[in-house]
């Protein structure tokens, strides 16, 4: 342990109390004995000089640690649009899209979550899309129904199949279910047939 540092004994102050305060010059930053009236560095005129010019501000400069940032902004944003772009929308949501554009006659917004294979059917005629919408609409309209969806259900062992289950309760109490099969076809979860 070294003396300084024994209890009870202040540390013995090692500046001089009579030594000058330093300023720093305000051009080059030098460090100055207060009274100095000219920079020994730079010349310029020291405060204690004269010199009582008022601080002159930095022209505003895109410095390289903006650069940078700026980059690594740009380069989040871009990985978040790829996410966005490669997110695959789950079953159980395109569900509820296709079912809402159904409801509202939208078949042409539905008819996009259909598979090749589902519009296969349409035109051979063993389902149809108008006639889909129309039952939905007055189940929901006419006859009070309303919706509630399921969570996905995913084939064990099929990766590119699923099922959403609609509920339709209604007011007397009643209830039916609509299955909702899904395909998955690339990165899109397809409708292929329903089951009500
Ligand atoms: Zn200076």
């Amino acid at each position: 342990m070294s003396p300084a540092s024994t209890p009870g004994r202040k540390p013995e102050n090692t500046k001089n109390p009579m030594e000058e305060k330093r300023v720093k010059c305000q051009k080059c930053g030098a460090e100055l004995r207060s009274e100095q009236k000219v920079c020994i560095a730079c010349g310029t005129r020291t405060a204690a000089g004269g010199n009582f010019a008022v601080e002159e501000k930095e022209p505003f400069q895109i410095t390289s640690s903006m650069k940078k940032a700026a980059a690594a902004a740009g380069a989040l944003i871009l990985i978040l649009i790829f996410a966005l772009a490669l997110r695959v929308t789950p079953p159980d949501v395109i569900a509820q899209k296709w079912f809402n554009a159904m409801a509202s006659r939208q078949i042409l917004k539905a008819q996009d979550y259909h598979s090749p294979e589902f519009v296969q059917s349409m035109q051979q005629g063993l389902s149809d899309s108008s006639a889909i919408s129309d039952y939905i609409y007055d189940e929901l309209n006419a006859k009070q129904g309303k919706e509630s969806f399921g969570k996905a259900i995913y084939t064990p062992g099929v990766p590119n199949q699923a099922s959403v289950t609609v509920n339709i309760s209604y007011p007397d109490g009643s209830a039916q279910t609509m299955e909702i099969i899904f395909t998955k076809i690339g990165r899109r979860w397809l409708i292929e047939r329903l089951v009500y």
